[in-house]
């Protein structure tokens, strides 16, 4: 049971449950941790997904529905790095690898969003979810 929140922020609610800071990728579990003035090299961000660390780190300062896509994008990088497309190049082609990775993370992130957003009847029913809502 988990206590009643005044914010639906989404980074507040999983704050709130354990159970939720977590995420299972198959080939890991990783945990979710919120940071300010978080920084990939030397670049602000707002999220990144660590595969030495298992952890996904989240820039704690941005409002609910961009923090809601950078979480699902970074546990995306998680699934795509068992086919070798979590976000990471090396070797000559590195940046070109990275780049691409990350299109093809934010092609299927916003697909799969923007699929159960469109049709959350039937996201429900395809993908076995229970409980009332998406
Ligand atoms: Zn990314």
């Amino acid at each position: 049971m988990t206590k009643q929140l005044k914010s639906n922020h989404i980074y507040d609610i999983i704050k709130s449950n354990p159970d939720l800071q977590t995420v299972d990728v198959g080939w890991a579990n990783f945990k979710i941790v919120f940071k300010k003035g978080l920084k990939s090299g030397s670049q602000n961000c707002w999220g990144t997904c660590d595969f030495d660390t298992y952890e996904i780190h989240l820039e704690e300062k941005i409002e609910d529905a961009p923090a809601r896509e950078t979480l699902f994008h970074e546990i995306c990088h998680g699934f795509l790095e068992l086919c070798g497309m979590g976000g990471e190049g090396e070797g000559e082609e590195e940046e070109y690898v990275y780049a691409s990775n990350e299109r093809v993370t934010i092609t299927v992130s916003r697909a799969i969003m923007m699929f159960a957003r469109l049709n959350p009847e039937l996201a429900k029913e395809l993908l076995n979810l229970k409980g009332d809502d998406l």
